[in-house]
């Protein structure tokens, strides 16, 4: 089958489209026909090396797909059943294995690419919004990024949950796209934390959801209202250097958090929970995906030097 084999940690140069052996499932596991699968900036800490792999590998933890083969002791999957998952492995090929219970039914006839879009950044502006700091009707937050792929759901989900969301963004465009998501108020990087100051009456905002990291860190803390959260979850601009636990007193007693998908989808019951929301929110129309760019497999280089180049909005699929 085709996949993209990353042979030695590196840039999106390393990301080798190559014939490979088509992998069989073991216990536990479905082998799943990939409809679409999922870019996300995990997959470029995985190619990096920032997170620890080990090359050769085929990369990619999100997939919707066809059920073509169940290993020994698979129960509630058969083959011809559609699924998508946030835990696949070897997810940029034709054939990826899935945990069975880390694999979400999706009805027949669902959209797959659709679903491909929506289980990881949805689920993950699930736990944000819902869990780590539950927005209320009224408060504000800063929602950095917020034309990304995860910047838009974060967005919409505040709006959904009544909050005020104030986002980042660098272009124009990307500032078009956050507004059209819901955000009322849209900065640039500059000053931003002065910039959320005023537009929230020299308080501070409830919670800033910061995936950008290294560029942002300071200005978040500072953006923060007395006994606000911090919810770092991703460091697309680098990670963040080590903080003196002081200046979370200095910012007002705020709270610092550093949560990963896996925190909050830690049993089956969770992690069916937070997917069947997230699905059921785009089936009905509450939650809309931008779909930014698909990519034909082969092109997966293109697609991570776009992602980490500035140059997208929304989600990027790659498609086998
Ligand atoms: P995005 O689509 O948000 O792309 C990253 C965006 O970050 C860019 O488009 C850019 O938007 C902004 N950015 C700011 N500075 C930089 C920089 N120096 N280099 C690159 N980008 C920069 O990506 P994703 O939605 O896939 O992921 C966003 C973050 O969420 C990542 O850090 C990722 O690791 C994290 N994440 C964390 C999860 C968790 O559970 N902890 C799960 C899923 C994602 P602009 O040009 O507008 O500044």
């Amino acid at each position: 089958m085709r996949a993209i084999v990353v042979t030695e940690h590196g840039g999106p140069e390393v990301l080798h489209p190559s014939e490979v052996p088509a992998p069989e499932p073991g216990a536990g596991q479905l082998a799943v026909e990939v409809a679409a699968a999922g870019v996300n900036y995990i997959d470029t800490y995985h190619r990096t090396g920032r997170y620890p792999t080990k090359p050769p590998f085929t990369p990619g933890v999100e997939v919707a797909g066809t059920v073509v083969a169940v290993g020994p002791g698979v129960t509630g999957f058969a083959a011809g059943d559609l699924v998508a998952t946030a835990d696949a492995v070897g997810g940029y090929a034709e054939r990826a294995l899935v945990n069975a219970d880390r694999a979400i039914a999706v009805p027949a006839g669902a959209d797959l690419r659709l679903a491909a879009a929506a289980l990881l950044q949805g689920m993950t502006a699930h736990y944000l919004t819902h869990s780590t700091h539950p927005v209320l009707p009224g408060e504000t937050v800063l929602v950095h990024a917020a034309a990304g792929g995860m910047g838009l759901l974060l967005t919409q989900l505040v709006k959904l949950r009544g909050g005020r969301v104030i986002g980042t963004v660098s272009t124009p465009e990307k500032e078009r796209l956050a507004r059209e998501a819901g955000a009322d108020e849209v900065l640039g990087y500059d000053g931003f934390a002065e910039a959320v100051r005023d537009l929230t009456g020299g308080e501070g905002v409830a919670a800033v959801y910061d995936g950008v990291g290294r560029t942002t860190f300071d200005g978040s803390l500072a953006a923060l209202r007395r006994r606000g959260v911090l919810a770092l979850y991703g460091a697309a601009s680098g990670p963040v250097d080590p903080v003196d636990p002081m200046r979370l007193a200095g910012a007002g007693g705020v709270y610092l958090t550093r949560p990963s998908l896996a925190h909050y989808t830690v049993t089956r019951e969770e992690l069916a929970e937070r997917a069947g929301d997230v699905l059921r929110w785009v089936a009905s129309g509450e939650l809309k995906l931008h779909i930014g760019r698909t990519y034909p497999l082969a092109d997966a280089r293109t697609a991570h030097e776009d992602l980490e180049g500035r140059r997208t909005t929304g989600k990027l699929l790659l498609i086998p």
